[in-house]
């Protein structure tokens, strides 16, 4: 390929072209690697939704819970982070300006990439996935940055990408056609049954399963707050009073 100004280059090809290019921009990051990006016009390809509707819960330990029972696990970056730890603990032993310093500097730069990379990957993958499969796509208003100042979550939480995942969501749907939408945060997601309604109240972050003393489901945890997320989503409320009712009525029914 050709260049003006630079010349004939060889790149590696991440996919094809889908068709010519109008222009190209060249980049270089901090692990002294090349980039080249490339504009091009295509006609969106209209594919109809499998499901509805989706809610999905997003988590620390298991990436997303899905209300239809799915979940999506990260990568994880526990072996790239401990290469780091200790390439910078180096670092730090390494005199100012010698070329051992940079050599170290620059294989940190190059293991930071890798997990980036990684998760990016991991996250369109998955933003694809899910956009092609359902119609409207429901997530939780997230409070990240509150959530980031907590020291112990704030390495896990950068990690995961909620933010970068809840942006490609939200443009994948406008370029299929789908319906985007976050609820408030302040929605009792995890604090009301997603079968009858019942409140049970806050519940501490170890309980992982629960089981509804008004209907008697055993739910678990993240699965019920992301089939409350698509309900809230979908405009459909629970009616407290209403459900306490039938669900009492049901009991009833059921002892005699
Ligand atoms: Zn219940």
């Amino acid at each position: 390929m050709h260049l003006a100004k630079i010349g004939i280059v060889n790149p590696i090809w991440s996919r094809k072209l889908p068709s010519e290019p109008s222009s190209v921009t060249v980049t270089k990051d901090c692990a002294n690697r090349y980039f080249l990006s490339f504009v091009v016009e295509l006609q969106p390809i209209q594919v109809e939704a499998k499901n509805p509707s989706i809610g999905i819960d997003l988590g620390i330990k298991t990436f997303a819970v899905m209300s239809n029972g799915d979940q999506a696990e990260s990568p994880s970056y526990k072996k790239l982070d401990r290469k780091v730890r200790k390439l910078q603990r180096k670092l730090a032993r390494q005199p100012k300006d010698s070329r051992r310093r940079n050599v170290t500097r620059i294989r940190i730069a190059k293991l930071h990439n890798q997990i980036a990379d990684t998760r990016k990957d991991f996250l369109h993958k998955f933003s694809t996935k899910i956009v092609n499969e359902n119609q409207v796509i429901v997530l939780e208003d997230l409070n990240v940055s509150g959530m980031v100042k907590n020291r112990k979550l704030s390495r896990a939480i950068s990690q995961q990408g909620w933010y970068e995942f809840r942006t490609l969501c939200e443009a994948k749907s406008e370029k299929f056609g789908r319906e985007f939408k976050v609820i408030s945060r302040w929605e009792p997601t995890s604090q009301v049954c997603a079968d009858c309604g019942f409140k049970w109240g806050k519940i501490d972050l170890s309980i992982r399963s629960v089981l509804c003393l008004s209907c008697g489901t055993l739910a678990d945890r993240d699965e019920n707050a992301a089939r409350n997320i698509e309900m809230v989503g979908m405009g459909h409320r629970h009616d407290l009073k209403c459900t306490v009712r039938q669900s009492k009525t049901m009991k009833g029914s059921i002892s005699r």
